[in-house]
């Protein structure tokens, strides 16, 4: 178990209080042991102190158990910590009702002396294969191909998939075609519409895009608000009818709600490998990207290709 361990005990009782600090003392289960003679100290106190674990009476004069969870409650970084209720023997239907407020567990007073020790052991290891978990899944997360705004693939995966194509363009001399896309005047949207708006025509925008690609494309979202496609084996012509596809898409798009007057459109800049013309994943890029630069300064809502 993790050594560094610290403990909230709230309970109006010293006497109540001490015992309990005494008991786990003996077990060397904590580093820390901090205390509460109400919930709204003890909450204050958790504020500024994380703590691993709470043992929390109910029944206390002014801020009592139940108001201490639902303040809890209202802190998302305070849901993993486990509470674990002080109740009286006989309090079945308030040991319940602490139960569904979000308390992990109840220990009865006057309790006993190993049963605490033995429930606050339980709870420390659930906390602990939780905090793995989370970080198991904020590893994968990190490691994992996908956007999750849109659903598209991620900058990392793209630059992968972009060099095997690439490499594999040379080697075999088959063509591949490169799609930079860009949301013509998006940071518009965000003032007028707000942030939240602006991610949901991020994600309208990534759906048209992924619709209108060929079957085994690739599409990517490379940054905020733009968007790379592969097309491995198109043809230059082949290229710009799927760019137009996804334009002209974009333009269609109806969005609902405060964005119902919305006229969105999409800049496009189209590239196709070439050995001569790119030696590197970054030179076609590039190439694909000056296209981008040259419709937007054409006017936006069109399609650009590199010489
Ligand atoms: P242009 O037509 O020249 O491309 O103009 P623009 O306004 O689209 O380009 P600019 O680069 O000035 O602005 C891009 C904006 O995209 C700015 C940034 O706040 C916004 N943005 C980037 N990522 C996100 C995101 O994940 N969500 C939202 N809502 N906005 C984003
Ligand atoms: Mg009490
Ligand atoms: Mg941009
Ligand atoms: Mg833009």
């Amino acid at each position: 178990m993790a050594i560094l361990n610290s403990i909230l005990i709230i309970d109006d009782s010293d006497a109540v209080r001490e015992k309990i600090i005494k008991t786990l003392e003996l077990f060397n289960l904590f580093t820390h042991y901090y205390e509460a003679e109400d919930g709204l100290v003890g909450f204050k106190k958790l504020l500024t102190s994380p703590v691993e674990i709470i043992l929390c009476d109910l029944e206390m004069p002014r801020f009592d158990g139940f108001k201490f969870l639902s303040m809890m409650k209202s802190r998302p970084e305070l849901q993993d910590i486990p509470v674990i209720m002080l109740t009286g023997r006989e309090d079945r239907d308030l040991k319940i009702k602490a139960l569904e407020q979000g308390a992990s567990d109840y220990i009865t007073k006057p309790f006993d002396a190993e049963e605490l020790v033995a429930r606050v052991k339980v709870h420390l290891k659930i906390k602990a294969l939780q905090d793995d978990l989370k970080r198991t899944n904020e590893l994968l997360l990190e490691l994992s191909n996908t956007d999750h705004l849109t659903g598209l693939f991620n900058r990392r995966y793209l630059m992968e998939v972009l060099d095997k194509e690439v490499q594999r363009s040379k080697r075999k001399g088959g063509s591949l075609a490169l799609i930079v896309m860009d949301i013509d005047h998006f940071k518009q949207v965000n003032d007028q519409y707000g942030h939240l708006q602006g991610d949901i025509v991020l994600q309208k925008v990534a759906l048209q895009l992924q619709k209108g690609l060929r079957n085994y494309d690739i599409a990517a979202r490379y940054g905020g608000e733009e968007f790379i496609a592969i097309l491995p084996d198109a043809t230059l012509e082949e290229a710009a009818f799927v760019a137009n596809r996804v334009r002209t898409s974009v333009l269609a798009t109806r969005f609902n709600g405060e964005l119902s007057h919305l006229a969105l459109t999409v800049s496009l800049g189209v590239a196709i490998f070439s050995k001569e013309g790119c030696s590197t994943v970054d030179a076609f890029i590039k190439r694909a990207d000056d296209a981008l630069y040259r419709a937007k300064a054409n006017g936006r809502n069109r399609v650009e290709f590199a010489e």
